[in-house]
């Protein structure tokens, strides 16, 4: 755990030490005409933003040409890949679930998210194990939200709920094992629409020794209760609060009334239509880039701008849209006021998953025995490291399959591809081309493997079994 503390302390500790700066770089990225005013009046226009730097913090963005990597971005790459450790150490190694079953199903997920969203997308993603909703709806109905809640209808009331809240999270917590401490209360809605937001949260504390991240659009609104909830979080340790801030009306507002050092461990994302951040394509907002498709080529852009994107010749070379989802879960996701339990994970919005997440499946539940049923079924149904000689064995649809002399190459999006030697891998390229051009039930493509090719039962199941672990045979 010592690693894990440290990486958590040594993320935080360098946002506090750029907690000016970061402050100026949420007000530069979200806003074109700060820098130009920035050159006509450079005093005048931090104070008016609520921004205290020195110029000679910024220098760089006043000379003509330097070739060197700025002091100012090497400060904020340094917050970046802080985080990216504490990812890494947090979600990817702690947060395991404890069932073999499960953890081989979230494996072949994200194995599968790298096909499918790109290496960029499943290497900084937390791969949760469960997300939680204690409302129903959303008050705030973000115009481009990529989850498209309903307006806020009802709350989960802790009053007359805990107990039942704290079964819940135990039921969760004896199925997933570590992987509960990557749960988070919040999902498509607004944390704070719940009154007792903050009692859940500490209950969940209490129960796995975790203080989930928040994530709220509302911190320009009841300002004490979200400074409050500040002082709360960082006293129970939690590792994230981040400010959705979505407009630059509402960033001035929150610079405002917080401080910087208020701020220091919160993430301020600037979610204006001309931020530097580019949205999701799913939910709402795929919408509105399908009656208008000059808005994704506007946000588009912006992703191209991006190191990651531009300096990997794989992503420049796509033409696909690297933010097409933002889903941050491989497993449960709950609402507790509609009792409504899903099984999920990432997944390129389109037509049938417009969300940006495939659905496994849903139920609900009437209460905490009924769950335990459905978690029983599904680890039955799904979380397992082998196909069913009934399944039907199909490559997802957005899979390329291509046939050379000497190679098969299966290519999902963002040139991302496995390539298999004839040579070197005689009996899988053969299941390859079988599976591409039988769509049939596992055990009869191995009686086609075994009659056409001379492909032992045994040697075709494993072939199969190994495509399966890659993630690119269909599971819904
Ligand atoms: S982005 Fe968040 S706050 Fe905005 S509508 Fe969606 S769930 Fe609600």
């Amino acid at each position: 755990m010592n690693t894990t503390i440290k990486a958590k302390d040594t993320f935080h500790a360098s946002m506090r030490k750029y907690a000016r700066l970061k402050r100026f770089f949420e007000r530069f990225s979200a806003d074109p005409d700060f820098m130009n005013n920035l050159k006509l009046n450079f005093n005048e226009t931090l104070e008016k933003n609520h921004i205290k730097i020195d110029r000679e913090d910024v220098r760089y963005l006043f000379e003509k040409e330097n070739s060197e990597t700025p002091e100012a971005v090497i400060k904020m790459w340094n917050i970046v890949q802080n985080k990216q450790r504490w990812v890494e150490q947090f979600y990817l190694n702690d947060c395991l679930p404890s069932k073999a079953s499960m953890l081989s199903w979230r494996k072949r997920q994200i194995e599968r998210q790298r096909y499918d969203l790109g290496p960029f997308f499943t290497n900084t993603n937390i791969h949760s194990s469960l997300a939680v909703e204690l409302s129903q709806g959303c008050s705030v109905g973000c115009w481009f939200c990529a989850l498209s809640p309903d307006s806020l209808k009802n709350n989960y009331s802790h009053e007359t709920n805990q107990e039942e809240w704290i079964r819940f999270i135990q039921i969760m917590n004896s199925f997933l094992g570590n992987a509960i401490k990557s749960t988070f209360l919040y999902w498509a809605t607004e944390p704070f629409d719940n009154p007792y937001y903050e009692k859940f949260c500490i209950d969940l504390y209490n129960e796995t020794g975790v203080f989930p991240p928040t994530t709220t659009a509302v911190a320009h609104k009841d300002i004490d209760r979200i400074k409050q909830f500040l002082k709360l979080s960082s006293d129970y340790g939690t590792w994230l609060n981040r400010f959705s801030l979505t407009s630059l009306g509402i960033m001035r507002k929150v610079h405002k009334n917080y401080t910087e050092e208020e701020l220091a461990e919160v993430e301020c994302l600037p979610l204006n239509k001309k931020a530097n951040y580019a949205y999701g394509n799913s939910g709402n907002f795929r919408e509105r880039t399908k009656a208008d498709p000059n808005l994704l080529a506007e946000q588009d852009e912006k992703l191209r701008t991006a190191p990651w994107h531009h300096k990997d010749s794989d992503y420049n070379s796509s033409e696909d849209y690297a933010n097409g989802s933002i889903c941050c879960v491989s497993g449960f996701l709950v609402n507790m006021v509609s009792r409504k339990i899903q099984l999920i994970s990432p997944t390129t919005a389109t037509d049938e998953w417009p969300l940006g997440y495939i659905i496994f499946d849903e139920a609900k539940f009437e209460n905490i025995e009924e769950l335990q049923i459905i978690l029983n079924s599904w680890e039955e149904r799904f979380f397992k490291s082998e196909m069913d000689l009934d399944d039907f064995v199909a490559f997802y649809p957005w899979i390329h399959t291509r046939f050379t002399e000497n190679e098969v190459i299966l290519k999902g999006r963002f040139n991302q591809k496995k390539q298999f030697s004839r040579i070197d891998d005689p009996v899988i390229t053969k299941l390859i081309e079988l599976i591409t051009n039988t769509k049939s039930s596992f055990k009869e493509i191995q009686a086609h493997a075994l009659e056409q090719f001379d492909i032992s039962l045994i040697d075709s199941k494993k072939a199969i079994n190994t495509l399966f672990s890659y993630g690119f045979i269909s599971e819904k």
